[in-house]
C-alpha cells in the first residue's frame, strides 16, 4: 500500500473519532449540566466540604495537591501534546491527522476535478494535469461538499458542548434551541469559509497547533523530516511529479528544511511511482545527518535543465 492509502486511513480514523468522542462521552464540556465528561464520568476536582473547612497546614496541602493533579497537571499535559509532537515528528500530526487538513485537501482535489488546478484564484506552477469531471457531476459533488460536510461537522463538534442525544432530538424534531442552532451554523460555515477561500494558508499562518509543530519541529535536532538521497540526486528525471504531488507548495528536492512541510510523504509516493517501487530518492529521516559534502547540494546544483525548482517561491 501507498503512503496515500496509508494516510488517508489514519485521516479518515481521526474523523470518525472526532465525532465519536463526544457520542460515546469519552470526552465533552455539558454545557447544561456545567459538567465536564472525561470517559464516561464527571471530571471534577473531589474537593468536598469537609476539605474546604479544614484550614490546618495538612488540609491545605491536600486541597493544592488536588487542585494540582486535577485541574494543573492535565493542561500541562494538553499544552504540550503540539510542541512534543513537533519536536520528534515534525508536523506530522497536521498531514496525516488533522481533520481541517484533510478537509482542505478534499477541497483541493475536487478543485482540481472542477476547474483543473487546486486554487480558485490562480493556477500555480505545481498543480498536477488531471481529467476533470463533467458539468452535471460537478455540480453535484459541490452541493454535497459545500453543504453536507460543514453541516456534519457542525454537528459533531456542537456535541463538544450540548449533548449529542440533545442535538439529534432538534434535528428530528426540527425544533431547536439557539445554542445548538448558533452552534451547528456558526462551525459549518467557519468550515466553508475556510476550506474555499483560506485552506493551507490557515495551516501555515493561523492555526496555533500548526505553529507549534512547525516551531519545535524547526528547532528539533531530532524531528522527522523527508529528505531526498543525496547520493542519487543525480538519477533524478526531472518529472517533477514529487512538487506535483505537494498541496503545501513545498519544493522536496531542495532538501532545505521547510516548516511548511507536513510529513505527508506524498512526495515520497510520487518518486516511487516514477522510479519504480523501492527505488524512489526520498525517505523519512529523523534528524539531520551530518556528514559529506555532498549532502548540501540539490537536484538544481546537478541537473542544469532543472533550475527552475529553486526559482518557484
Ligand atoms: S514536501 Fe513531501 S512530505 Fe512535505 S508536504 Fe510536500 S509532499 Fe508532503
Ligand atoms: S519525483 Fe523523483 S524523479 Fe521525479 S522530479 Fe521528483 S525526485 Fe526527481
Amino acid at each position: 500500500m501507498s503512503l496515500t492509502t496509508y494516510r488517508r486511513i489514519t485521516q479518515i480514523s481521526f474523523i470518525v473519532l472526532i465525532f465519536l468522542m463526544p457520542v460515546l462521552d469519552i470526552f465533552r464540556y455539558d454545557t447544561a449540566t456545567h459538567e465536564l465528561i472525561v470517559l464516561g464520568h464527571v471530571w471534577s476536582l473531589g474537593i468536598d466540604t469537609a476539605m474546604l473547612n479544614d484550614h490546618s497546614v495538612r488540609g491545605s496541602s491536600h486541597i493544592a495537591v488536588r487542585f494540582f493533579l486535577k485541574a494543573v497537571l492535565p493542561w500541562v499535559i494538553v499544552l504540550a501534546v503540539f510542541p512534543l509532537l513537533g519536536f520528534l515528528t515534525g508536523r506530522f500530526f497536521c498531514g496525516w491527522l488533522c481533520p481541517e487538513g484533510t478537509l482542505f485537501e478534499l477541497a483541493d482535489h475536487l478543485t482540481l476535478k472542477i476547474i483543473g488546478r487546486r486554487s480558485l484564484f490562480v493556477r500555480k506552477p505545481n498543480d498536477p494535469e488531471i481529467r476533470t469531471w463533467n458539468k452535471a457531476l460537478a455540480f453535484l459533488i459541490i452541493i454535497v461538499s459545500l453543504v453536507l460536510l460543514p453541516v456534519l461537522g457542525g454537528i459533531a463538534l456542537t456535541g463538544y458542548l450540548v449533548a449529542p442525544k440533545t442535538i439529534w432530538g432538534q434535528i428530528i424534531s426540527w425544533n431547536f434551541t439557539f445554542g445548538v442552532k448558533a452552534g451547528i451554523i456558526g462551525v459549518a460555515t467557519y468550515m466553508m469559509i475556510t476550506s474555499v477561500l483560506v485552506r493551507h494558508s490557515l495551516c501555515k499562518y493561523i492555526c496555533a497547533a500548526g505553529l507549534m509543530q512547525m516551531l519545535f519541529g524547526w528547532i528539533s535536532p531530532v524531528s522527522v523530516r523527508v529528505k531526498m538521497d543525496p547520493d542519487r540526486m543525480d538519477e533524478c528525471t526531472n518529472c517533477r511529479g514529487c512538487e506535483k504531488a505537494c498541496f503545501m507548495n513545498v519544493l522536496p528536492r531542495m532538501n532545505r528544511r521547510d516548516i511548511s512541510c507536513v510529513n505527508c510523504g506524498s512526495c515520497i509516493d510520487a518518486c516511487h511511482r516514477e522510479m519504480g517501487k523501492g527505488r524512489g530518492l526520498f525517505h523519512y529521516q529523523a534528524g539531520e545527518k551530518k556528514g559529506r559534502p555532498s549532502e548540501d547540494r540539490t537536484p538544481c546544483d546537478i541537473n542544469s535543465t532543472v533550475h527552475q525548482c529553486a526559482k518557484r517561491s
